[in-house]
């Protein structure tokens, strides 16, 4: 395999796969809300000649390269999380912007970018004659991953019933071939205390305090020593606080928790 025709083809697409990559993140596409992005993408896929694009009932659209019996699947999830507060943006993130080295906006890390190249990648294996009538490249765009993931690949397999020989997945790695999901749970802890009137919280129990010494012990999970193989580092963290800012599996950059404070003459403000 000769890499060198590769990367010239490769760099022969960058200014399309530029265009391309713009005009997915040009339209927001949150989970539930990708309509605009799969469209974007079929448009691409019929445009660059894939052999068949297929848009199943969950909406992953599917897009096939070649004829070949064994199936290469090449994924991206196609949903974002959402932008959060505006505030936080110096551009505006679904205009973006692109220079000489990066390209800015929702999703194109994480990841729009996947889909470009997943579906380029699979234009250029077309180009150089890689596809015998052995292998197709199937180049998924799939859906809700931000709040489900896992959940179109189960569909795609069990309902759709297209079984890949393996799948690559685009997720963001920075050029690197990571080992995949070492596998996760949601956990909920649930506190309960009892209940006073405010002006009197020495009679209760507040559920929130026993909360904060719960954390704290989740949080020296993560920084004790044993912690420092990568292989658990970061295992427990807690994602939200009240209710989710734009996605449900962000760590929270912001809570806003409501106090009461009591006064009256002769005790100040403190
Ligand atoms: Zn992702």
């Amino acid at each position: 395999m000769d890499f060198n025709l590769i990367k010239e083809r490769a760099e022969f697409y960058k200014p399309a796969m530029t265009k391309f990559l713009r005009a997915i993140v040009a339209n927001p596409g949150e989970s539930c809300g990708e309509e605009a992005h799969v469209r974007t993408i079929e448009a691409e896929m019929k445009a660059l000649g894939f052999d068949k694009v297929e848009i199943d009932p969950q909406g992953n659209i599917l897009g096939y390269m070649g004829t070949g019996e064994k199936i290469i699947g090449f994924d991206a999830h196609i949903d974002t999380v959402g932008i959060g507060n505006i505030d936080n943006w110096t551009f505006d993130p679904y205009a973006g912007y692109e220079n000489d080295e990066e390209i800015g906006g929702r999703g194109v890390t994480d990841q729009l970018g996947g889909i470009v190249s997943a579906v380029y990648g699979a234009k250029i294996m077309k180009d150089l004659g890689m596809l015998s009538d052995k292998y197709t490249a199937l180049v998924t765009g799939t859906v809700q991953e931000e709040d489900c993931d896992g959940n179109c690949w189960l569909y795609i397999i069990e309902q759709d019933k297209v079984v890949p020989e393996f799948v690559v997945s685009t997720e963001p790695t920075d050029g690197g071939i990571y080992r995949g999901q070492r596998g996760r749970m949601e956990i909920r802890v649930e506190v309960q205390g009892v209940s006073c009137h405010g002006s009197a919280p020495e009679r209760g129990d507040n559920a929130i305090y026993k909360m904060a010494e719960i954390l704290m012990d989740i949080k020296a999970l993560n920084e004790n020593d044993a912690a420092d193989d990568k292989e658990i580092k970061g295992l427990v963290k807690m994602l939200d606080f009240t209710k989710p800012l734009c996605s449900s599996r962000l760590l929270r950059n912001f809570i806003r928790p409501p106090y009461d404070s009591r006064r009256t003459l002769g005790i100040l403000p403190g």
